[in-house]
């Protein structure tokens, strides 16, 4: 592992055009072997060399070169940064740059503080005495659905020290999401929300892995990213993925905490496939529909409301993460936070309950399209928003693809799901609705 520091061409919108470094020589290469010593030690480094040129410096020259090894390159690259910063503050060297258009200046480092160079152990210090903190170094946990749930869950245990944490996502920013979002803001408007999540929460906690997966969890593919997880948390919004990732863990024996809200009301629960404390099918055999929640309206959400709800199953995520307990594997909790009442109703187990048992066929989904993929296709979109459901009879005979688009894609797909039934397999639903489609280029 090498580090380069070059001159560079700009600093903060300036445009340099070199460098001038001045250093208390004596006193800078016996800082600096200390540095050195303490790095290998605190990295476990087999070796390690630097080199910090002084004088006046053109542009594309190299100022710094560190070289590392170690059997880790993680560890390689830890050190490197942490000799990088310590050099920042301890060294006597001192940077003037100079500038095209105007009189070369001295330059402090005034941000030192927030590069990466603490330890462990200290970023841990307040919550040791109530964690077990290797029990949560130790998991993996699948994180579904990175929005208003996902953000305050994901940011709660990225800093608690889960030790890898993956994502799975497939919805893009808009900036109707940041009001419940924290982890995002409006200058990242139109990027993948795993992308934006995974760097941010990297950033938030240096001593774990995140891991985004830009994906929509499907009955092809929920299986390989369960597999192997310690626990599953679900924070999606449909009933269809809430199911799926219910059945495949059940399936597959793995713990699940799952949570939905539905404007000031929440509930929460968690799953663990053997322990006969039931199911969602002991409940209902059938996968109920979205549609009869209403239909492409929005519900309304607020971000305290989620935010509570989400740092609540972080919380019971953790709990369980240590001694496999938590307090919603018996019961469910229902919250009202207009009222601030709750309730907790003990879980209903069904005998013989197929999916308790792990006996589980995943259902497979092909009712809905893709944007992505409607662009390869010939069909004919029809906009159910200001229409009445009869229109689609106008479209029963056509010998061509007919995709059914709404605000949101719940009230079509409900559509669709009637017209296979009645035979018609030309019917597709838009995922997503009109939403999916304003960040990509309009479907004339
Ligand atoms: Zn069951």
């Amino acid at each position: 592992m090498s580090f380069e520091g070059w001159v560079r061409d700009h600093n903060q919108g300036k445009k340099v055009s070199s460098l001038e470094y001045q250093v208390y020589e004596e006193l800078a290469k016996k800082e600096g072997h200390k540095i050195l010593q303490e790095s290998i030690h605190l990295f476990n480094l087999h070796h390690i060399v630097c080199t910090h040129r002084y004088g006046h410096l053109q542009l594309g020259e190299i100022a710094v070169w560190i070289g590392a090894t170690a059997t880790h390159r993680d560890d390689a690259f830890k050190a490197t940064r942490f000799v990088i910063d310590q050099i920042k503050c301890r060294l006597p060297i001192w940077k003037k740059e100079h500038y095209f258009e105007q009189k070369p200046e001295w330059v402090f480092c005034k941000d030192h503080h927030t590069h990466v160079h603490f330890h462990e152990k200290d970023y841990y210090q307040k919550q040791k005495n109530i964690v077990n903190q290797q029990s949560l170094f130790d998991a993996q946990v699948l994180v579904v659905g990175a929005g208003g749930l996902g953000c305050p869950l994901l940011q709660a245990l990225t800093t608690a020290g889960v030790g890898r944490i993956d994502i799975v996502d497939h919805d893009i920013i808009s900036i109707s999401n940041i009001h419940r979002q924290p982890l995002y803001s409006p200058e990242v408007v139109g990027e993948k929300k795993v992308t934006v999540a995974q760097k941010k929460l990297a950033a938030l906690n240096p001593f774990i892995h995140v891991q985004g997966h830009d994906l929509r969890l499907e009955s092809k593919n929920v299986e390989k990213l369960i597999l192997g997880k310690t626990l599953i948390l679900d924070c999606t919004d449909n009933l269809e993925t809430k199911y799926l990732l219910h059945d495949a863990c059940f399936k597959l024996r793995i713990p699940l905490i799952s949570a939905s809200i539905y404007q000031f009301e929440g509930q929460i629960r968690t799953f663990i496939p053997g322990e006969n404390s039931g199911c969602m099918r002991c409940l209902q055999d059938k996968t109920p529909e979205d549609s009869k929640l209403g239909n492409c309206n929005d519900f309304g959400v607020l971000g305290s409301a989620v935010g509570f709800l989400g740092n609540l199953q972080a919380n019971e995520a953790i709990l369980y993460l240590q001694n496999k307990q938590n307090n919603s594997i018996e019961s469910t909790f229902y919250f009202d936070l207009k009222t601030l009442s709750q309730m907790r109703i003990k879980n209903f187990v069904k005998t013989n309950c197929l999916t308790c048992k792990g006996q589980v066929d995943l259902i497979v989904d092909d009712l809905e399209i893709s944007v992505q993929d409607l662009y390869r296709r010939d069909a004919k979109m029809i906009d159910l928003r200001d229409q009445e459901d009869s229109i689609i009879l106008d479209y029963i005979n056509l010998n061509k693809m007919v995709v059914l688009y709404c605000h949101r894609g719940i009230r079509s797909k409900a559509i669709v799901k009637e017209m296979r039934a009645r035979g018609y397999s030309h019917f597709y639903s838009l995922r997503g609705g009109a939403d999916s489609m304003s960040h990509h280029r309009p479907i004339s």
